[in-house]
């Protein structure tokens, strides 16, 4: 069987915080904040996995009122939606993602993210697509006060 899932998550930016997205470092003089990385383009990705494996959303298995997971890679919380998979003998067919943020520019970070994203999942980055656009200006997210990605990921039974 094949599943899809959808997933969307938003981050505030604010200064003093390092730009993680995708599991890389941006360089930016703002960054994400959150109760982990605050990583939303893995968010995204991880509720789109858990969406398509029925497997409810990213708070129910990482709660934030847990202290134990502050501050955490958002890498770990992919590695956990890995091995749910792998639980399931089921696998990530591919995954579209799409970030929305007026800055910094993230085209030229895109591929690393991918390659990033293809080894936490054990997948190959063929099968993991990243798209970057900006929300014209529009909004919260248009007046650069936060960063939004929304990603669809399809499952298969192997
Ligand atoms: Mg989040």
């Amino acid at each position: 069987m094949i599943r899809s899932g959808i997933g969307y998550d938003a981050h505030r930016l604010v200064e003093g915080r390092k730009l993680i997205l995708g599991g890389i470092e941006i360089p930016y003089d703002r960054g994400l904040v959150g109760h982990s990385d605050a990583d939303v383009l893995l968010h995204a990705i991880a509720d789109a996995l858990l969406g398509a494996m029925g497997e409810g959303d990213i708070g129910h298995h990482f709660p934030n009122t847990d202290e134990n997971i502050r501050g955490i890679s958002s890498l770990e919380i992919l590695r956990h939606v890995r091995s749910l998979l792998a639980e399931k003998n089921a696998r990530a067919t591919n995954i579209d993602a799409t970030l929305i943020a007026e800055a910094p520019k993230l085209q030229a970070h895109l591929e690393q993210m991918r390659a990033k994203l293809g080894g936490a999942l054990a997948c190959g980055a063929d099968r993991i697509n990243i798209k970057a656009t900006t929300n014209e200006g529009m909004g919260a997210i248009g007046r650069g006060e936060g960063i939004a990605c929304i990603a669809t990921a399809m499952v298969e039974d192997l």
